[in-house]
């Protein structure tokens, strides 16, 4: 009976295909008609303990299901309608007597009119496999079953959470698909000497792209599942989702940059400040020593423009390390960007058009001037190196007058250009340290970071409209004040006496030089012992010390404090290049170094006009 019906039953099906389907399908399956056995496969076969298939075709369901454990359909005992559960639990009798717990799945169908039932039988999964999907889906920590070809079998929900994919759409992906680029072909060569037999495992950090295209960061670690026979069977993945700590590891690393820039420029700033402080005080002198129309004149502007340039340069790296001494005060910015345009017109070169388009009747900013000239030449500088091949950049100078009169407006400067433009990848890292797309040797990547520290610094906003081949706009608004009468400086006094301490000679006879012509007298001294013994001998005499902060023994702020002792109204200007906790304690009475000459005289004048008028004719000169 048993052969007959699977004979039958071959013939009655499709093609070989089917045949084979069933045969080879790793989960047991079967056709009974009238609750007896007429086709099994190898698997089920298999699952029940036997050898061969005749040794179960034609068996009575009943004989291998125990009633007491058993769907009622399974048995024939049901109604004709197909079982309502998609899987049943159930108990079959292997040939060795013992019961095994299996997931059965039937379905009714007819046959040139014979009723059959098909049933897909797998065993149940066990309490130890339950335990395990329950921590496999619990687990913080990402895991993924892959394929020898990297293809997801199967992964948690972590995995699912980090890659912002569900687990349907991760399953029969390839891991290609969800790693960034740079770090695929390492992580190749790994999976590769793995798959040789020649590690068992590998690990590293990597990056991932997120459903959404985003980065993150993955601490994987894989290792090989093999079978009994050692051959590689599929490999199991376990990420764990390290993106906020390489975030803060990369904030960590722009900040001990930071730090050590700031120790470099602080290291040769003062140095520096004091060479380029000469340099400049001696050009002002060679130029003023030089006849009108001298040709050497031109030679000197050279020089100095040098001198300036570096000093620019020493100041940009003092005010990323946030060392360098900030001087606000009310700025009118269009002076500034047409006092700035012959020099800006030299360095964008010929090829490069530039035009000011300047809102007259400004309201003025508080402002550093220094700092402002270096948000204008990073924005210039950066529009020309935005068009190698030539083109047209704009200044424009903006008031937007604010809701309440008192409290002023906004005030802003617009730098266009026509140039390349930028991508949403650069856009996003543009004020990023040391972030540059120019060849090295071109881009330092502090342009713009120092741009927007300055800007943050001052209470301002930078606004930056760029898109590749479409050129780039950035506009740095500030706060206006209220317009306020320009403040006028005195002309310098002679009859003036100012005691000048300074521990660099190069800085002292220049200045001292400067000041003479300016009409002051000059008493010189090249420390603080020495500052204290001449102030001694001119007693009475000294009309304003002019003294360097920082000098090896005694710093200026502890010469200032001696003196005072003497006469407590003595009017002091410090001069100072960088240093931060004694330039703090001066307050505003400072001069930055590198200065020029005019710059000297100024200040010095502005201090002495607060002085009552002349208390003596001191008798020293420098
Ligand atoms: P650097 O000029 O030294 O590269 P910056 O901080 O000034 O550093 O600028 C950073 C990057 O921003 C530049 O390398 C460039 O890619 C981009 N960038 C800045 N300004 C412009 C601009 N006007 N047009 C096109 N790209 C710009
Ligand atoms: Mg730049």
């Amino acid at each position: 009976m048993s052969g007959l019906a699977l004979v039958q039953l071959e013939n009655g099906l499709a093609n070989n295909a089917f045949q084979s389907a069933f045969q080879s399908s790793s989960e047991g399956l079967l056709i009974t008609e009238q609750g007896r056995i007429a086709a099994a496969n190898v698997a089920f076969v298999h699952l029940l303990g036997y050898e061969r298939e005749c040794d179960v075709v034609g068996q009575s369901l009943q004989d291998i299901l125990p009633h007491s454990r058993s769907c009622a359909h399974l048995l024939g005992q049901g109604s004709q309608q197909a079982c309502s559960n998609p899987v049943c639990e159930c108990y079959v009798k292997r040939a060795d007597g013992r019961e095994v717990r299996v997931e059965a799945t039937c379905n009714r169908f007819q046959s040139e009119g014979r009723e059959l039932v098909f049933l897909r039988l797998r065993a149940a999964a066990t309490d130890g496999d339950r335990r395990f999907r329950t921590i496999f889906d619990a687990s913080a920590i990402g895991i993924a079953q892959c394929s020898l070809n990297g293809r997801l079998l199967d992964c948690n929900a972590a995995l699912q959470r980090m890659l912002g994919y569900t687990g349907e759409e991760l399953r029969g992906m390839d891991f290609r698909q969800f790693t960034h680029a740079e770090d695929f072909t390492a992580e190749r060569k790994m999976l590769d000497e793995m798959m040789a037999g020649r590690r068992e495992s590998y690990g590293f950090d990597r990056r991932y792209i997120r459903k959404d295209g985003s980065p993150a960061w993955g601490r994987l670690t894989v290792s090989v599942v093999r079978d009994v026979m050692g051959t590689p069977a599929f490999v199991i993945a376990m990420v764990e989702d390290i993106t906020e700590c390489k975030l803060t590891e990369q904030q960590l690393l722009a900040a001990q940059k930071m730090e050590a820039i700031g120790r470099l420029a602080g290291g040769v700033a003062h140095d520096f400040n004091n060479l380029l402080t000469g340099i400049l005080l001696y050009c002002d002198l060679l130029h003023a020593g030089l006849p009108e129309g001298s040709p050497l004149r031109r030679h000197v502007e050279e020089v100095r423009m040098a001198g300036e340039h570096g000093a620019a340069l020493t100041q940009q790296l003092l005010s990323i390390a946030r060392k360098q001494i900030a001087q606000p005060r009310p700025l009118d910015l269009n002076e500034i960007v047409v006092s700035m345009s012959n020099m800006l017109k030299r360095l964008i070169g010929e090829h490069i058009e530039l035009t000011n388009q300047l809102e007259p009747g400004l309201p003025p900013v508080m402002l550093d001037a220094a700092q402002f000239r270096q948000i204008v030449l990073n924005l210039v500088l950066n529009a020309r190196d935005a068009m190698p091949q030539g083109g047209h950049i704009v200044l424009q100078t903006q008031n937007t007058p604010g809701l309440d009169p008192i409290r002023g407006g906004e005030v802003s400067l617009l730098v266009s250009d026509g140039g390349c433009g930028m991508d949403a990848a650069t856009r996003s890292r543009l004020f990023e340290p040391f972030f540059s797309t120019k060849p090295e040797g071109k881009g330092t990547g502090l342009g713009l970071t120092t741009v927007y520290r300055i800007v943050k610094d001052n209470r301002g906003e930078i606004e930056v409209n760029s898109e590749p081949g479409c050129g780039t706009q950035v506009r740095v608004r500030f706060p206006g004040l209220p317009a306020q009468p320009a403040t006028q400086p005195g002309v310098a006094s002679g009859q003036r006496c100012i005691l000048l301490v300074d521990d660099d000679a190069a800085v002292r006879d220049s200045a001292c030089t400067v000041l003479s012509n300016a009409g002051f007298r000059v008493l010189q001294a090249d420390s603080g012992e020495h500052a204290i013994e001449l102030f001694s001998h001119h007693l009475g005499a000294i009309d304003l010390l002019l003294v360097d902060l920082l000098m090896p023994a005694m710093n200026g702020l502890e010469v200032a404090r001696q003196l005072r002792l003497r006469e407590p109204g003595l009017q002091v200007v410090y001069i100072s290049g960088f240093d931060g906790v004694h330039a703090t304690a001066a307050g505003p009475d400072l001069i930055r170094k590198p200065f020029n000459a005019a710059a000297l005289v100024k200040r010095v004048t502005e201090m002495l006009q607060t002085l009552p008028p002349l208390k003596s004719e001191g008798s020293s000169l420098c």
